[in-house]
């Protein structure tokens, strides 16, 4: 058995991540924490300024990374957003199709099907095409990974939010369902659960009913989101796939 001062430390050196929904909260912790450990990094959400800014800190301590403005739930964005991140990175390796919204509040009966469909539009058909523009590209390196990012919503049903749970209980049977089409490729697809991370998109979901509310519930921020991520990042071609990593505490 190895030592532990054998182990081989976790490294990005010579990948190129593209990440959804880099411009704020998990994905842009997870867009610096890659890029931290060697990654090249290609931002992307629909807000210019959050994705250059981060770009601008990933370059500022000395990584690099681009910056494409792209709607995952337009299929011709997520197109032109893959195109433009390999020609100007020089391939992709790692997808974090990390993006989401929580647009639909309320009971079903009450509810406002624009903003159901909205959210099933984006959280994911928006991951469907991502996955779609990726996979030559991840062909292209001789393999890679895709890591969703799922919710203990999508595991469980919460009254008040159908939209939101669909869409991760849909994003968590494409996660299984891509994992068996792909690992002929060595492209891995896995599921990571967050479980609460204070962020803007959780702001205005920590009332009653929320994770948010249970005590013995681990309330983290973005970077505490990081670790778990990287460890997907970089496991083996023959490693996990078509699973669901979860950082909560509670059944889910
Ligand atoms: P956030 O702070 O609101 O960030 C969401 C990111 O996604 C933003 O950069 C946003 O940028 C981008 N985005 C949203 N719609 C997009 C679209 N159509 N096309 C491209 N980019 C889009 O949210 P977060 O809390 O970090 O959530 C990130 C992921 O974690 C989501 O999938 C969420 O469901 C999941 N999650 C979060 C929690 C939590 O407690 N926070 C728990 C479980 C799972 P633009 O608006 O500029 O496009």
């Amino acid at each position: 058995m190895r030592s532990p001062m054998e182990m081989p430390t976790a490294t990005l050196e010579g990948k190129v991540a593209l990440i959804t929904g880099a411009g704020r909260g998990i994905g842009r912790a997870i867009a610096l924490g890659f890029a931290r450990a060697g990654a090249t990094i290609c931002c992307a959400a629909r807000t210019r300024s959050e994705i250059e800014d981060t770009a601008a800190r990933i370059a500022a301590a000395g990584g690099e990374a681009f910056a494409t403005v792209a709607d995952v739930s337009v299929r011709k964005s997520v197109r032109q957003l893959f195109a433009t991140s390999a020609a100007a990175a020089g391939g992709i390796d790692i997808v974090v199709a990390n993006a989401g919204v929580n647009l639909d509040h309320g009971k079903v009966e009450d509810s406002d099907p624009e903003a159901w469909l909205a959210t099933l539009n984006t959280n994911l058909t928006g991951v469907y095409h991502c996955a779609q523009a990726a996979i030559p590209y991840l062909r292209e390196r001789g393999g890679g990974k895709i890591i969703t990012i799922g919710s203990g919503m999508g595991h469980k049903g919460t009254p008040g939010s159908s939209a939101y749970c669909c869409s991760k209980a849909g994003l968590w049977m494409l996660t299984r369902v891509l994992a068996q089409e792909l690992w002929e490729y060595n492209i891995s697809v896995n599921e990571l659960i967050p479980g609460p991370v204070v962020t803007d998109m959780s702001d205005r979901d920590r009332g009653a009913g929320s994770v948010f509310q249970i005590d013995s519930e681990w309330k983290k921020t973005p970077e505490e989101v990081v670790p778990l991520a990287l460890f997907l990042a970089t496991q083996p071609a023959v490693g996990p796939t078509a699973q669901s990593f979860s950082l909560m505490r509670r059944d889910s």
